[in-house]
């Protein structure tokens, strides 16, 4: 924020103010600004605010206090003032405007849902993305059609023919809202309910544009081109502010919500931001060694086998695993080797295997390096 005025000149008055003159002061100043009166003026809405901060503080005794002797430098995390927000502004309006003011009703009170006079959000569209592993690896740049609903450019999006001023709603003056006043066994009760003429917008559309049908929005099919991180994972949900539904007749649009869908690889298994494949040799293969093509997520690569290579081993291919989201690293492949052992066997493969049964070599010599199946685990998952 830029330099702050003095709150005694944002009002008007001088520092001798009384209570009554700085409410009398806030009061035309509330008016004046008020968005209602000024729909579409950021600097209208600047100075209702600026006016309300300064009457927030004004008004208050002890803060009043602290803001003659220090200024603004005496308000700062003081619980002071913070720039309050519209909703808080709307609802100290009932101690500003008594209950027989004619700007009771024009401004409603009471410190509720002032929804009437509240920006109104459309809906989010939410679709669902599926992702390869290679996508989730290295991060991808998707263009996504949707069908939204975007502002009739016809009538500027307000519903009216040619886009002609609306008219305020006569049931509520143009606040969305209606009082009712029922009387009750313990006295007059107030409901406020949305109104049923405009439904809470407090504007009414007189002669309907042609091609929204006075909806002052229509259906489009967008591209929108949206940037996935790496390392994404399964369910995770990523938004593209105002990319989602505008609402009827003007407002903000929603968000795109894009929930993400892990496609199952072919060959490979993920896990965490590792990948993981199992690999399956033959014994003589994994006896004699050999090199043998895998696949990775950037295509196949060449990986050797050493001589005497054990069932159970895992290879690490660094670096060829998933990048972390948010993150520098990297993961890794993992290899598991599993022996195959052949499940038929011709007369001259059995004749051939019977001779080497009882051979020295053929006999299992598990060394300290052999890690059996509990060690190997603990060396990956601690
Ligand atoms: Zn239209
Ligand atoms: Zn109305």
């Amino acid at each position: 924020m830029a330099t702050k005025r003095d709150y005694y000149e944002v009002l008007g008055v001088d520092k001798n103010a009384s209570p009554e003159d700085i409410k009398k002061a806030y009061r035309k100043m509330a008016i004046k600004y008020h968005p209602d009166k000024n729909p579409n003026d950021p600097s209208a809405e600047e100075k209702f605010k600026e006016a309300a901060e300064a009457y927030d503080v004004l008004s208050d005794a002890q803060k009043k206090a602290r803001y003659d002797q220090f200024g603004h430098a005496g308000m700062n995390g003081a619980g002071g003032a913070g720039g309050p927000s519209m909703d808080d502004i709307f609802s100290q309006f009932g101690d500003i405007f008594g209950d027989d003011s004619p700007f009771g009703s024009f401004f409603g009170r009471g410190g509720g849902q002032q929804q009437g006079r509240r920006v109104r959000r459309g809906s989010d569209l939410r679709i669902k993305l599926k992702l390869n592993l290679q996508e989730i690896a290295n991060g991808v740049e998707k263009k996504i059609k949707v069908k939204r609903h975007v502002a009739c450019s016809t009538c500027g999006g307000n519903g009216s023919k040619n886009g002609t001023a609306t008219t305020t709603c006569t049931t509520c003056s143009g606040s969305g809202q209606v009082r009712k006043v029922v009387n009750t066994m313990l006295g007059q009760m107030v409901s406020t309910s949305t109104c049923p003429t405009c439904n809470g917008e407090g504007k009414l559309v007189t002669e309907r544009c042609d091609v929204c049908f006075g909806e002052g929005r229509v259906l489009q099919e967008d591209v929108i081109p949206i940037k996935i991180p790496a390392g994404v994972t399964e369910g995770i949900q990523l938004s593209v502010t105002g990319k989602g539904n505008v609402p009827p007749r003007g407002g903000v649009a929603g968000d795109l919500l894009i929930v993400v869908e892990e496609e199952e690889d072919e060959f490979l298994k993920r896990d965490g931001n590792n990948v993981v494949f199992d690999l399956h040799v033959n014994f003589v293969d994994a006896t004699l060694g050999t090199s043998v093509e895998v696949p990775t997520i950037e295509g196949r690569a060449r990986i050797t086998l050493d001589p005497g290579t054990q069932g159970g081993k895992i290879l690490r291919l660094k670096g060829k695993g998933i990048k972390e989201l948010n993150g520098y690293g990297r993961g890794d492949q993992l290899i598991h080797v599993n022996i195959w052992t052949p499940k038929t066997l011709t007369s001259e493969e059995r004749s051939t295997l019977e001779r080497l049964r009882n051979s020295p070599n053929f006999q299992p010599k598990p060394g300290k390096n052999e890690k059996g199946f509990f060690d190997k685990m603990k060396d990956f998952f601690q």
